[in-house]
């Protein structure tokens, strides 16, 4: 990690001199390259980390916009003048980059988490240290390196660092407490968000934490209800559940419930469980055996409180097979912890204000969706969710290169894309006093 630190520090001033055209000529070529390799990275994503040919596809086709998104970011670093309140003085507000940008990234999704962590950071003129999960070091590290070099960014812009398990502690603290590192930009588990964000407290760096999600999708009476069951069975059950974003509170105005949980149901049990590599498999393993048996004891525990298995409940290796569980209230535990795998969790609610308040008892606060035809009502209820995002008429799962994704409460802070900026520069005050002052 120290020599990863000591190149990323080295190669700071010339590629934060280096002329932003310059830089944005070198991230279209690393998106080309990425695309061109697209279908070697399917197989890749299904080999290191289970993901079955949607997620695969997805990840393929949305990582070199990573990419092209840095690329139109480049000019993104400026300044403005402001008034001055003493004479003859010219006053300005100075971005500059901030230096060293340590990124810590999940398996989840490794290529898309890892290039959001050091794309836009490095578009503004910063240097990249990268340390990507012990489950996925090639689609979350070293095949980004290697386009990195392909392109031709100079030596030192990323740099990244792996790890064996266990050991991503030590990584951690190194980029924590090397005063060179200037900012932290962390995805991952709210549990080790919180243990870095304290860490970080103690020596005042900045870290942006993209933690984990419960999030709701709300779906009302005036639902088309084969879009709803759609739309909550693809929010909930990409990637076998194992996305922040991923729909883990279904939450159902009453009067349609029982029509909804039916459909839902037979649309749950159709899902094609097993091998990734197979181009019908919707649901692939899960990512370990740790993960499998968290949410083996998440469901006993919900059925021990009183929800009922609808589908799936069971597994076969570390594939856990599509469920739904009824019944879930409030009190549950289910309800208050993050679910990461294919399990979806149905509440009702006595009406939409219900809903709002079920959606918002939660600790989490990343991503929700609110099926409804009626769009204005929609648009009343996004304003009183407590989630950084919220789509309307869809679930919470969505991911674009230029939003400010982000999230609330304990699903962290700071944004992604367009507002990416705010978090990876520094922002200064110069004033030239061009007659001496009385
Ligand atoms: P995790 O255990 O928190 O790991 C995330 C990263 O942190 C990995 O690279 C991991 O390395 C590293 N890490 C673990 N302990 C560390 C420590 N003490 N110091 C420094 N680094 C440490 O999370 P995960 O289980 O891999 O990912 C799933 C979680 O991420 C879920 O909660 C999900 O909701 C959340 N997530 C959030 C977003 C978002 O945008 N908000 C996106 C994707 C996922 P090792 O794996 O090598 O230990």
């Amino acid at each position: 990690t120290r020599l990863a630190i000591n190149a990323a520090a080295e190669a700071f001033p010339a590629w934060a001199a280096m002329e932003p055209a310059k830089k944005r000529i070198l991230f279209l070529k690393a998106a080309d390259i990425l695309e061109k390799r697209k279908d070697e990275i399917i197989p890749m994503l299904a080999e290191e980390t289970g993901a079955a040919l949607p997620f695969g596809i997805f990840q393929s086709l949305i990582s070199p916009e990573f990419f092209r998104e840095a690329a139109s970011q480049v000019h993104r670093v400026t300044g403005k003048i402001i008034p001055a309140e003493i004479p003859d003085c010219f006053s300005m507000v100075l971005r500059q980059p901030v230096g060293v940008v340590g990124g810590i990234s999940p398996w989840n999704a490794p290529p898309v988490l890892s290039l959001r962590a050091i794309c836009f950071p490095i578009a503004y003129g910063n240097t990249t240290v990268l340390k990507p999960s012990s489950q996925s070091p090639v689609t979350g590290g070293v095949l980004i390196a290697q386009i990195f070099e392909e392109a031709g960014f100079p030596k030192g812009v990323l740099n990244v660092v792996t790890n064996g398990p266990g050991r991503s502690g030590e990584v951690g603290d190194e980029l924590v407490t090397d005063k060179r590192v200037r900012r932290i930009t962390f995805t991952g588990s709210t549990d080790v968000g919180r243990e870095l964000a304290e860490k970080c407290g103690k020596h005042l760096k900045k870290i942006t934490l993209e933690l984990g999600g419960n999030d709701p999708v709300i779906i009302l009476n005036d639902a088309d209800i084969d879009y709803a069951v759609n739309a909550a069975t693809y929010g909930r059950f990409m990637h076998q559940g194992q996305v922040c974003m991923n729909s883990k509170r279904i939450i159902v105005e009453k009067p349609i419930a029982a029509e909804f949980i039916d459909k839902f149901v037979k649309k749950v049990s159709s899902l094609k469980v097993g091998n990734p590599k197979n181009a019908d498999t919707i649901i692939g393993p899960l990512i370990n055996s740790r993960q499998l048996d968290r949410l083996k004891v998440q469901v006993e525990k919900a059925v021990s409180e009183g929800a009922k298995v609808l589908c799936g409940g069971k597994h076969e290796g570390n594939c856990y097979y599509p469920t739904v569980l009824s019944d879930v209230t409030e009190e549950m535990q289910i309800f208050r912890e993050e679910t990461f795998g294919p399990v979806a969790p149905v509440i009702t609610a006595e009406d939409w204000e219900d809903a709002v308040r079920i959606a918002n008892n939660s600790s989490y606060g990343l991503s929700a969706g609110v099926i409804t035809t009626d769009l204005n009502k929609g648009l009343r209820i996004a304003e009183r969710l407590e989630t950084g995002v919220v789509h309307v008429n869809d679930s919470s799962l969505g991911d674009e290169t230029h939003a400010p994704l982000g999230g609330m409460k304990d699903s962290g802070w700071g944004k992604n894309g367009m507002e990416a900026v705010e978090e990876f520069t520094e922002i200064r005050w110069v004033t030239l006093q061009m007659k001496n002052r009385h």
